[in-house]
């Protein structure tokens, strides 16, 4: 199938096509005719389905074409959870735009920045306003945008911003918006709480469900390594130098973690920067440029960066902490094997963090192999397992055994470790 075939316009076939989007993804396949024909929408879909292209194209489509007609348009609501994610699709919005003989004027609000650039932006309208939440509401309250005219509304990733806590916003935004519009949400899990949000927003809404469609499972290897808790630094840069990774994102559970990470990273000559919601937004804004154009090779980050972000081809994704919800498993692992492309996902499995990993397991139904890479075998107490889950039967990579040097090396690097160690680490 084709992206002609779907109803495009020769200009965003172009554009779809300068973005090397060969063929549409089965999100787009099944979402563009229907957007086109001004149908709501529910849909289910992992990011990195292509879900942004899948209502951005039909969105700039029919704006373009009521504008030519004369009918004028109204305004174009795009609400997503994360700053990050709306400098994202405001940009993809932009790109997919670039060819149109008459190109909507995209206004891009999020929190974390000065809001009078943002009010000054929006003087004189926008076409398309790409925003989170509270700013959103912000700009409402100084007077700066009115949703009265809004004709299309997306919410995009509406788990997650009901995750987030932003159930009461969305309640007072939906409020503003006018009642003939056409609405899209799209979502990564249908959750009854996103049921409930659906049902208040959407009119006879055509669901589309692309998240369980085996075929369009994303094309990710998943492994776990045994460690013990104060060698995951430097199995980590063992993993980075041997498995010679261009990039990789590293998850770990807090903020502190995230510096001291990448601070041990950047010691031994490896580019890594930490990432997460306490730093300004000019500096996630920079250290997230950097990382998106490979010109940062280690991206140290907590869960802030789970969700929607998008690095082209990024290889892998290392768990060093493991996640505490299964389901940030999935979208922590989501961010490498985007778009087609092939990912490893590798978590490291300490002793005391094995029953989590069980539990992760579980709840994915799967079972991934325990493998111990030599040289960083653990001591730790072995935790239970399943018969036959470790060892070299499991194919797992077999662990040499350890030498005299060896051992002597490790008493020296306990007695030198401080007793206080920060277990996270
Ligand atoms: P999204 O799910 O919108 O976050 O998109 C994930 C990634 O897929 C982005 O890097 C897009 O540029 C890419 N993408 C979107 N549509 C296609 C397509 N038809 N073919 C190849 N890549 C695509």
């Amino acid at each position: 199938m084709s992206f002609e075939s779907l109803g495009l316009l020769p200009p965003l076939v172009n554009a779809a096509h300068a973005q090397a989007f060969t063929h549409p993804t089965p999100i787009q396949q099944a979402a563009i005719g229907l957007i086109l024909q001004r149908q709501d929408l529910l849909a289910t879909a992992q990011t990195g389905s292509g879900k942004t292209a899948a209502y951005a194209l039909p969105i700039l489509q029919n704006w373009l074409l009521a504008h030519q007609a004369g009918q004028g348009h109204g305004g174009v609501l795009v609400v997503v959870p994360t700053r990050e994610l709306a400098a994202q699709v405001g940009d993809a919005i932009k790109l997919l735009a670039h060819d149109l003989p008459l190109r909507p004027k995209t206004v891009v609000v999020h929190g974390g920045v000065s809001i009078n650039p943002q009010m000054l932006a929006l003087r004189g309208g926008a076409d398309a306003v790409v925003a989170t939440p509270g700013r959103l509401l912000d700009l409402v309250d100084h007077g700066a945008i009115s949703l009265g005219g809004v004709e299309v509304l997306v919410l995009d990733e509406a788990d997650r911003l009901l995750d987030l806590g932003f159930a009461q916003e969305m309640n007072r935004l939906v409020a503003m918006l006018p009642k003939r519009r056409q609405s899209l949400l799209f979502s990564a899990t249908c959750a009854p709480a996103v049921q409930a949000l659906a049902q208040m927003l959407l009119i006879k809404p055509v669901r589309i469900d692309i998240a369980s469609a085996p075929e369009t499972q994303p094309d990710i290897e998943q492994r776990s390594i045994c460690v013990d808790v104060p060698n995951r630094t430097p199995l980590l840069r063992h993993l980075i130098t041997h498995e010679a990774w261009q990039q990789v994102m590293v998850f770990v559970s807090t903020k502190y973690s995230t510096e001291l990470v990448a601070a041990k990273l950047l010691k031994h000559g490896i580019d890594a920067a930490a990432f997460h919601g306490e730093l300004s937004q000019g500096l996630r804004t920079e250290i997230l440029l950097a990382f998106k154009t490979g010109r940062l090779r280690v991206l140290v980050a907590t869960d802030l960066a789970s969700r929607g972000i998008d690095v082209a081809q990024l290889p892998a994704v290392v768990n060093y902490d493991l996640p505490r919800a299964p389901a940030d498993y999935t979208h922590r692992i989501g961010r490498t094997g985007r778009a087609g492309k092939q990912g490893v996902a590798i978590s490291f499995v300490t002793a005391q963090a094995e029953a989590q990993f069980r539990l992760i397991e579980n709840k994915q139904g799967l079972r991934v192999s325990r493998e111990v890479v030599p040289g960083f075998e653990p001591q730790d107490p072995a935790p239970t397992t399943l018969a036959g889950e470790r060892g070299p039967d499991n194919g797992g990579i077999k662990g040499r055994r350890k030498s005299k040097k060896d051992k002597l090396r490790e008493a020296a690097k306990l007695a030198a470790q401080p007793k206080s160690s920060n277990q996270n680490l």
